[in-house]
């Protein structure tokens, strides 16, 4: 199915805070090896499966973090399964549950060296920024390196600093064999796109964030359409509609592949970012 995005839900933080049931949903594959296991619809949290224990990418926040962990459960895999969590980018919204998702999983805590900065500056544009949600101050192991995988057993990610949303946000690109088809899929999710933090408004205020990172955003569109991903993964899933088709995929129905979303989600985040300008 080609590529569409819906809106952003209004209030989530207090939804999932006071009413999580609107909100909440049961874990659902997306490719041969990932799972979406955040355990509600505002964002995304994947488990990757590996021969050596699985990858968490992004953790979502504490109020919902017993979703994620029931989604971990459901996908048919536990919390110590987990080697590596790798966090998308500093914002409370994907790392406000990652102290949590540590000391529960014992795994290695990965980000990007400029997004750990940016936290370690000001957390109150990064982990603190909603009354409602309470994140954990965390500690990172490992920072990413665009040039060295991060690997478990068979799957290997590797990341790309694309900054724009935040200073140090990091996009993932992986390989998986489907064992119906025997064929290799890329697997892909960005990560970060809201343009909330790419106008000339939340520069006026911003501590760290200027317009030169909206550029660079610019400036790495055609590189990032040019990549061939298979199945492209959003990190809310507003942002590319994957929600809809939830417990549909097989390895025999490979819903989620098609060469064309990719592209056509970078072109429709630059020109969202272009239209607040
Ligand atoms: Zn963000």
């Amino acid at each position: 199915m080609a590529f569409r995005c819906t809106k952003a839900p209004k209030d989530p933080v207090a939804t999932l805070a006071y009413h999580p049931w609107d909100m909440a949903i049961d874990a659902f594959q997306v490719s041969p090896r990932t799972w979406y296991v955040s355990g509600q619809t505002w964002v995304g949290a994947y488990l990757i499966e590996t021969s050596e224990g699985c990858i968490l990418i992004d953790t979502a926040i504490p109020e919902s973090a017993y979703m994620l962990v029931n989604g971990i459960y459901q996908s048919g895999h536990k919390p110590s399964d987990i080697k590596k969590i790798l966090l998308s980018h500093a914002h409370f919204d994907h790392c406000g549950a990652a102290a949590l998702m540590q000391h529960l999983t014992g795994a290695e805590l990965w980000m990007s060296k400029e997004d750990w900065e940016f936290y370690q500056k000001v957390p109150e544009e990064t982990l603190v920024l909603d009354k409602d949600s309470h994140p954990q101050d965390f500690k990172v192991d490992h920072f990413y390196s665009d040039d060295t995988p991060v690997t478990l057993g068979d799957i290997s990610i590797r990341t790309m600093l694309t900054p724009g949303h935040t200073i140090g946000c990091t996009s993932f690109f992986w390989e998986e064999v489907n064992p119906a088809d025997g064929k290799t899929y890329t697997v892909a999710m960005h990560g970060g796109v809201g343009a909330n933090t790419m106008n000339d408004q939340y520069y006026s205020t911003s501590k760290m964030l200027t317009p030169a990172l909206r550029d660079r955003f610019f400036a790495d569109e055609a590189k990032l359409e040019a990549m061939h991903v298979d199945i492209a993964l959003p990190s809310h899933p507003n942002q590319i509609e994957i929600v809809d088709r939830a417990g549909q995929y097989t390895n025999e129905n490979n819903i989620y592949y098609d060469e064309t979303v990719w592209a056509d989600f970078i072109r429709e985040r630059v020109r969202q970012v272009k239209a607040l300008m």
